[in-house]
């Protein structure tokens, strides 16, 4: 290994992650190449020791498969072992405890907390109560860190490049964590971002504003029509029902935008199609089979880059 990526991985240890702000390029690249590191190994030997005697705890409040159960394998793969605490409503939060007493207490019992939570800023709250790493998986509306992490390797290695492409990020992107934290990444690349949305749904001005600042050209638009023949990425999201107050406007926005057969007969032919899922109803199944289709590689890849973040941030090698 050479003495700048000794130089990264010094930097990793301890670290919390918390919201895409903290990476620049260099730090995306270096995260990249080692979960490709794992990926190798994963595909070669399946498992490896990395983390043996090292514990996770897996902390959700609020609904998940993917991100939880990969975090777990990601752990139980490099040989650490995981308390995961997902039916909340069976642990002392049900009596009341405060996050940050929770926090406390499962730091005495592990070496890392990846937590979700249904409150922007939660995972910042609980990484000043922690002196161990905590990695937000998800803080509410706010930002989904490793997805979007995953999200760009996924971009990265099945396009061969970030920079050069156009990506459309479609659907619920006022509520959609996921696209918060991915915008951000992307504008570090050299890229053009679409953002299709109802107007009632549109990228908050906060990310837009941020996205600005480094000249990356963002156009909004209504209509999948406008973008769908140019973009080299389709990155579509679900409208984000447990947001809404209102069922009644979450019934008329739901489906605004279905990609079908018929939508990728008119898309690029070199393009991928994505999706953090899950999907209620945004992608037909008979778009599976599609070889552009690549929301279920983008979940595999999910599970490197969350190997690789959990042997950064406990500092093995
Ligand atoms: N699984 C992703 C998230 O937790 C996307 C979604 O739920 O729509 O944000």
């Amino acid at each position: 290994m050479n003495q700048r990526n000794e130089g990264q991985r010094a930097l990793w240890r301890g670290k919390d992650i918390l919201s895409v702000k903290q990476f620049d390029r260099q730090d995306l690249e270096f995260v990249m190449g080692v979960a490709r590191q794992m990926r190798e190994v994963v595909e070669r030997v399946g498992t490896w020791e990395l983390l043996r005697g090292r514990v996770l705890a897996n902390l959700f409040y609020e609904p998940s498969t993917r991100t939880s159960s990969s975090f777990m394998a990601a752990m139980q793969r490099l040989g650490g072992t995981v308390i995961p605490i997902s039916s909340v409503q069976y642990s002392s939060v049900s009596k009341g405890e405060s996050l940050p007493d929770t926090i406390r207490t499962l730091e005495a019992y592990s070496d890392v907390i990846v937590l979700r939570h249904p409150e922007v800023g939660a995972a910042a709250l609980a990484a000043k109560y922690a002196s161990n790493p905590i990695i937000n998986a998800g803080d509410g509306v706010g930002e989904h860190p490793t997805q979007a992490l995953l999200d760009l390797t996924t971009i990265s290695e099945e396009l061969g490049q970030v920079d050069g492409l156009k990506i459309a990020l479609v659907g619920d992107l006022k509520y959609g964590r996921t696209v918060h934290s991915l915008a951000r990444l992307l504008s570090l690349y050299n890229v053009e971002l679409h953002y299709v949305s109802p107007t009632s749904l549109k990228m908050p001005q906060s990310v837009v504003e941020e996205v600005a600042k480094t000249g990356t050209p963002q156009h909004e638009h209504e209509d999948l029509e406008a973008v769908l023949e140019q973009v080299n990425v389709l990155y579509v999201t679900r409208v984000q029902k447990e947001r809404f107050d209102d069922m009644a406007l979450y019934e008329r926005i739901q489906g605004s935008y279905v990609i079908t057969p018929q939508t990728m007969a008119r898309a690029r032919q070199d393009m991928i199609l994505m999706h953090p899922l899950p999907r209620v109803g945004e992608i037909s199944m008979e778009v599976d089979a599609d070889p552009r289709a690549a929301y279920f590689r983008q979940m595999r890849y999910g599970l490197f880059v969350r190997m690789a973040l959990l042997s950064l941030v406990l500092g093995r090698q």
